[in-house]
This record gives structure tokens, C-alpha cells and sequence, in this order.
């Protein structure tokens, strides 16, 4: 193989062709925006720093965000530094960033749409084609990053409206340094206030198969009323966003003789928290090395051994996090209690945060350190109240 097309210049797109050119493949890739705002939070955990320095160290527009607060449906908050900041984006300049990267690399970008993708033994001796731009183009072999959106499906099936989530926002003009999470009562999904340099991303993402966008619209209005956020100068936006179900990540086909999927194409998307970015980009650079070595076939066992089966886990907790309980209330509205009161509560949503902490080993911990946390909040409760008067909406 020695001539690769792209189609999407997204994360996994543009990783994947900035690697596979640097090791010497011939490249081109497709994208109908290049570098866009794609409808995104554009917030980068401390895991895809720590493996990619580059989105930290470069001189490129971003924003450090080192304090969270997290609200409960019923209005209880927890607020908490963060001992590693969410890098977060502008997604334009995200994508600028690795569109130059890859072009520096020696990948040929093409501002077209991809229409057909041909991948069929009727093509010539196995190769690709494709049309973009109304101009044919062949391949030996054609990586899909093309987005959650993605139609262009050789010898696999969509992803179906339970392994999708309806996102809705705003880009909205303004300056804050906190990241707010709000959980929804008994609903799969969130509301979020992601800060960049000069303006927020707001927004809320829920299970497609369920909610209807216009409660969802209603519910982010609400939001960004409760949160005083001013709205003038807002851009309104919504996108899909992969949430895979265990068998959607296990049995669907991602790869074939001379194509495989990558990114949100591929459901390489936490079902919990929404996180896609990271797994964009892994799923883009695993690609690449199984590509490099001749070996695109073991390209979904190098993503079950990085992270897809800790993903398969996450679908196993997805309700009990959001619809669960415990202790008589909402497990979301707990833990928001428990991240007030307890330092060691707070310690272990640091590492969720920054993705230190993964979901084979957080049921563990969490009972590990069951005793302790409620010793921290019946102690704060007890002892110390008048702390946290000032952020406390809620009562227990
Ligand atoms: C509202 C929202 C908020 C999110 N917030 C976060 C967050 O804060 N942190 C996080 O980690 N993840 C977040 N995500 C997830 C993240 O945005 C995605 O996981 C990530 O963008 C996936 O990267 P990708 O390269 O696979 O696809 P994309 O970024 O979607 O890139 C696909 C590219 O393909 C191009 N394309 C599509 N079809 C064609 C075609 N036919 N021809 C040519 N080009 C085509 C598009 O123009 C696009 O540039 C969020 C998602 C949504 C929807």
C-alpha cells in the first residue's frame, strides 16, 4: 500500500495522514470544511496532552481551565481545582492546527466533499475509488474519519439512533475560567459551560432514541438563564455525537481489505462523558501504525487493548450514573454532595477529570474508599456547613 485517501480532516483524520505521510505514504486527504467550528466542547483531558504535547506546548489560541463545578438537577454544587487543567479549543483552531501538521508532513488536503466511496473486488486489482468534487480519485486504501455523520459505509452498518446522542448549543461571546457540568434528572446526558479564549460552548447532550430537541432546547435555555449567562452575540448550533452501546463496540465491523473507520465514525466516543477528541486522535494514530506495518486488520485489537474494551465498561455504568440511585437519591446528585464535602471524593473526580482514573478500576476504588468519603461528609456536614454557604443551593 502505498497511496492512502482521507476522507475528514477532523482529529483522527488529520492525525492519521499527518503519520502516515511522515512515514513516507502518499496522502491525500478530503475534507468539505478543513479547518471548521465544528460543533464541539473543544476540551482536551490531561491523558491526550500527556500523549500529545504538541496541543499544549504549541502557540495556538487556547484556554487552561483549572476549576470545575459540578450541579446536581435539584441545584446542589461542587466546585474544585482540578490539579491538571482541561485544555480547551476553539474547534477551528484545533483542526487548523493538525491540518498544518499533517500538511507539513507531506499530506495533500483537498477542500472537497466526498460523495462516493467504492471499495468493492469490482475495482481495479482491489484499489479505492472515490469521487470528491465531481472528480474521480483512487486509492489503495481509504481511511473513513468523515464524523459521527459519516454516510460512506463499505461492508459495515450506520450506527443506529441508540448509539447516537443529539447535542444542541451555543457559541457565546463571553469570558469565564470555570468548566460547569449540570446533570439532568433521570435523563443520559448533561448540560456544560466550556470556556475558551473569547467565548463559551454551552450545551447539552442526551440519549437521541429518547429526547426530543425541542425538551432538550427548553432545558438549555433554562440553563443558560439559571447560569446568568448573557446571550447576545449567540450562535446557535447542534450536532450527533456517538455514544456507543456495548455490542455496537464490540461486533461492528471497523475495518476491511482496504478500509477501515476512525473516530466518531468508528463510535471511538466515551459513553459517559461524551469524550471524543482524545479517542480521535488515538484511533487516527493507531490506524496509522497498523497501516505502517502492513497490518491494517489488527487495527481493532489495538484499539481494544488501548481503550476500547475500558469503553466496553463504561456502557455497563452509563445508567446506573445517570438514572441509578443511591442512598435514597439521584447517584449524580450524591456524588455532587459528596464532591462538596469530601476531599477524597473530590481526589477521585480530579482523575476522572484529567483520565487517570479508568472505569475497570473505579468501581474498586470507589468502594475502597467508601468508608473514608463518608466519614469526610459527615464530619463537613456536621462540623463545618457555614464553608460552603455561599455555593450551596440544595439541601441534603
Ligand atoms: C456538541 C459536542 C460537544 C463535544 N464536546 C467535546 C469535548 O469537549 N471534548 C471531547 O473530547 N469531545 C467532545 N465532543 C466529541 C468530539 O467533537 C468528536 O469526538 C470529535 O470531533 C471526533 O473527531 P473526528 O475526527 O472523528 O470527526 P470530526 O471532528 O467530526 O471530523 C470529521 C470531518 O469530516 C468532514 N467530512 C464529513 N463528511 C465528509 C464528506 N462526505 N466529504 C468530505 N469531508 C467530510 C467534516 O467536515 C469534518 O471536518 C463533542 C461533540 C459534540 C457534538
Amino acid at each position: 500500500m502505498k497511496q492512502i485517501a482521507i476522507v475528514g480532516g477532523g482529529p483522527a483524520g488529520a492525525l492519521c495522514g499527518e503519520k502516515l505521510a511522515a512515514a513516507g505514504f502518499n496522502v491525500t486527504l478530503f475534507d468539505e470544511h478543513l479547518a471548521w467550528e465544528k460543533p464541539c466542547g473543544g476540551g482536551l483531558t490531561h491523558k491526550a496532552i500527556e500523549k500529545y504535547p504538541f496541543l499544549l506546548n504549541g502557540p495556538q489560541a487556547k484556554k487552561e481551565i483549572r476549576t470545575a463545578e459540578l450541579i446536581s438537577s435539584k441545584g446542589h454544587r461542587a466546585r474544585f481545582e482540578m490539579s491538571r487543567p482541561l485544555v480547551i479549543y476553539s474547534r477551528a483552531v484545533l483542526n487548523g492546527l493538525l491540518l498544518d501538521r499533517a500538511a507539513a508532513a507531506g499530506c495533500e488536503t483537498v477542500h472537497a466533499r466526498v460523495t462516493r466511496v467504492e471499495t468493492g473486488a469490482q475495482n481495479r486489482a482491489g484499489r479505492v475509488t472515490l469521487t470528491a468534487g465531481g472528480q474521480e480519485h483512487s486509492a489503495d486504501f481509504v481511511v473513513l474519519a468523515a464524523g459521527a455523520r459519516n454516510q460512506l459505509l463499505p461492508d459495515t452498518t450506520p450506527l443506529r439512533p441508540q448509539d447516537l446522542e443529539v447535542t444542541l448549543g451555543y457559541f457565546i461571546p463571553a469570558k469565564e475560567e470555570t468548566v460547569k457540568i449540570k446533570f439532568l434528572n433521570r435523563m443520559n446526558g448533561y448540560l456544560w459551560s466550556f470556556p475558551r479564549t473569547d467565548h463559551l460552548s454551552v450545551g447539552i447532550c442526551a440519549t437521541m432514541a429518547k429526547y426530543t430537541t425541542s425538551k432538550l432546547r427548553h432545558l438549555l435555555d433554562d440553563f443558560v438563564r439559571e447560569e446568568k449567562i448573557g446571550t447576545d452575540g449567540a450562535r446557535f448550533y447542534s450536532h450527533v455525537l456517538p455514544s456507543p452501546e456495548l455490542g455496537t463496540l464490540r461486533h461492528r465491523k471497523i475495518v476491511g481489505p482496504n478500509w477501515a473507520l476512525a473516530g466518531d465514525a468508528a463510535a471511538c466516543v466515551d459513553p459517559i462523558t461524551g469524550e471524543g477528541l482524545f479517542y480521535a486522535l488515538r484511533s487516527g494514530d493507531l490506524l496509522a501504525q497498523a497501516i505502517m506495518q502492513g497490518q491494517p486488520e489488527s487495527y481493532p485489537a489495538r484499539l481494544r487493548a488501548e481503550f476500547v474494551a475500558d469503553l466496553e465498561i463504561a456502557t455497563r455504568l452509563v445508567r446506573l450514573v445517570f438514572r441509578g440511585r443511591f442512598l435514597g437519591g439521584a447517584v449524580t446528585t450524591r456524588m455532587v454532595q459528596f464532591a462538596r464535602r469530601s476531599a477524597t471524593f473530590r481526589e477521585l473526580l480530579r482523575d476522572l477529570f484529567s483520565g487517570a482514573q479508568d472505569y475497570g478500576t473505579l468501581r474498586k476504588r470507589l468502594w475502597k474508599q467508601f468508608g473514608i468519603t463518608i466519614t469526610e461528609f459527615t464530619k463537613d456536614f456536621f462540623h463545618a456547613p457555614h464553608r460552603h454557604e455561599s455555593s450551596e443551593q440544595g439541601t441534603l
